[in-house]
């Protein structure tokens, strides 16, 4: 460990985001750049993947000085699906599980020592965003394999918060408890506090000083809506995945549709943008020493932004996320991926190989559509098979819709119907449609994004 990051380390989250409100953009530039320096060089040691990546790419870490010093080389998910131990650059303490495409759980380690640095750090994240030491929290996130909820729980015990950890409940549970212990901010995905300001919509609400956000993008409509039925509320939301561990981008102030990014602890980077500087989010951790990833591709649609912000803090901006790099869907409160639905399909030997999946918005309640083709069957009875092979294969999302954070619709068509090009899109966001005509093109399939969670 360095000078700089043995002191980051010692300081409080309150003494984080400050030095961060004063530092000159030339110093924040300058450890962000020390910072990257230093990672490659260790990776070129301690890691076997990214030694042999470097050799056999004649790549000699002391050389590099800047991303682009590294050329065209990237981390993939699938890398990391295919070999995990071959990150591993020490010992480590836990392991998270984050789904990718092919079915296969990505595994990413970390250290105890690290999860407090996470915590920390997240928690000066949630400090510039408005949470205080004395604010009660409601903490909604996940406790699951890929648990938002835990690194969440970290960053409110380094803030010195009173919280309770609930972590994905039914909504209801939260809401029962709302005035017992007089929680005023609350945390959740999108979907999930959506369902509970329904809840307090139509029995009665509370003032809430914040609702924050992660793992899924916020409906625009839905944050006036909020901040009218939690009596002031403000809405916030993070960007974050199991892979970064903590949070990359926090909504400090009030614009919705953009990140403030946390790029000394991270290097972003924008790759193949398209004329509107939209492309693929990549981003390297600059303080991971269990499993540091270099230059690692999320699959993420966004864009920086350069200029400073109006609010005077400074670092970059990133845009509110476009879209989806690859056919992996966060809907319904979960990663969604056309392999789910092969395998909650297949067994029911009425239905034809075709199908395709569509998410939509109607209010702001998310629907689950899905669109099969079969000769004649009993709707009814298909629906009780289908939810009855989520069940038994995919108990988190059945969980998700028996608390009400989604609803699910089957539609069913003549065999025939649903192909009418050779390849057959199987997963369809209709989402943020309407958001994206508001903001421009977008570069990719629309939806949403990864594990992401918050902190
Ligand atoms: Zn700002």
């Amino acid at each position: 460990m360095n000078l700089v990051d043995y002191f980051a380390d010692k300081i409080s989250p309150a003494g984080v985001a400050k030095l961060y409100q004063l530092s000159p953009q030339w110093a924040i530039t300058k450890l962000r750049e020390h910072r990257f320096r230093q990672v490659v060089q260790y990776v070129g040691r301690h890691s076997e993947f990214y030694r042999t990546a470097f050799r056999q790419r004649g790549i000699d870490p002391r050389m590099v000085r800047t991303p682009a010093d590294l050329g065209d080389f990237y981390t993939t998910p699938d890398d990391i699906v295919a070999n995990p131990k071959a990150f591993i650059c020490q010992t480590p303490n836990i392991v998270f599980e984050s789904s990718g495409t092919s079915g296969k759980n990505k595994q990413i380690y970390y250290s105890q020592r690290e999860l407090r640095q996470i915590g920390q750090i997240d928690a000066a994240g949630l400090q510039l965003m408005g949470m205080e030491s004395t604010d009660r929290v409601a903490n909604g996130f996940d406790f699951s394999m890929w648990i938002p909820g835990m690194l969440v729980h970290n960053a409110l015990m380094a803030a010195n918060t009173f919280c309770m950890a609930f972590g994905k409940v039914d909504p209801l549970e939260v809401y029962r408890r709302l005035k017992q212990y007089q929680f005023n901010v609350i945390m959740g995905e999108p979907t999930w506090l959506i369902r509970l300001t329904e809840l307090a919509e139509e029995h009665g609400s509370v003032p809430l000083k914040l609702l924050i956000g992660g793992a899924e993008e916020m409906p625009r409509e839905a944050i006036g809506w909020m901040n009218r039925v939690w009596q002031g509320a403000k809405v916030r939301m993070c960007y974050g995945s199991v892979e970064l561990g903590g949070g990359l981008g926090y909504q400090p102030c009030d614009q919705p549709d953009v990140y403030h990014v946390d790029d000394t602890d991270f290097y972003p980077e924008i790759i193949e943008p398209d004329g509107d500087g939209l492309g693929e989010l990549v981003f390297t951790t600059l303080r991971r020493t269990v499993m540091p990833l270099l230059r690692y591709r999320t699959r993420d649609v966004t864009r920086l932004i350069p200029e400073p912000c109006p609010c005077g803090l400074r670092g970059m901006r990133m845009a509110r996320l476009r879209g989806r790099r690859d056919e992996l869907i966060v809907a319904s409160g979960g990663n969604l991926y056309p392999l789910m639905f092969e395998n909650i399909l297949r067994p029911i030997p009425e239905l034809t190989h075709d199908w395709q999946v569509q998410f939509k918005l109607e209010a702001l309640r998310e629907i689950m559509e899905m669109h099969v083709e079969c000769a004649g069957i009993d709707e009814s009875a298909l629906q009780r098979e289908i939810q009855q092979q989520i069940r038994l294969q995919y108990p988190d999302l059945m969980k998700n819709l028996d608390i009400g954070i989604f609803d699910m619709r089957i539609v069913v068509h003549p065999p025939g119907f649903l192909r009418s090009d050779r390849k057959l899109k199987r997963m369809v966001d209709h989402r943020y449609e309407q958001d994206n005509a508001a903001t421009g093109p977008q570069s990719a399939a629309a939806g949403s994004k990864e594990a992401a969670h918050v902190g």
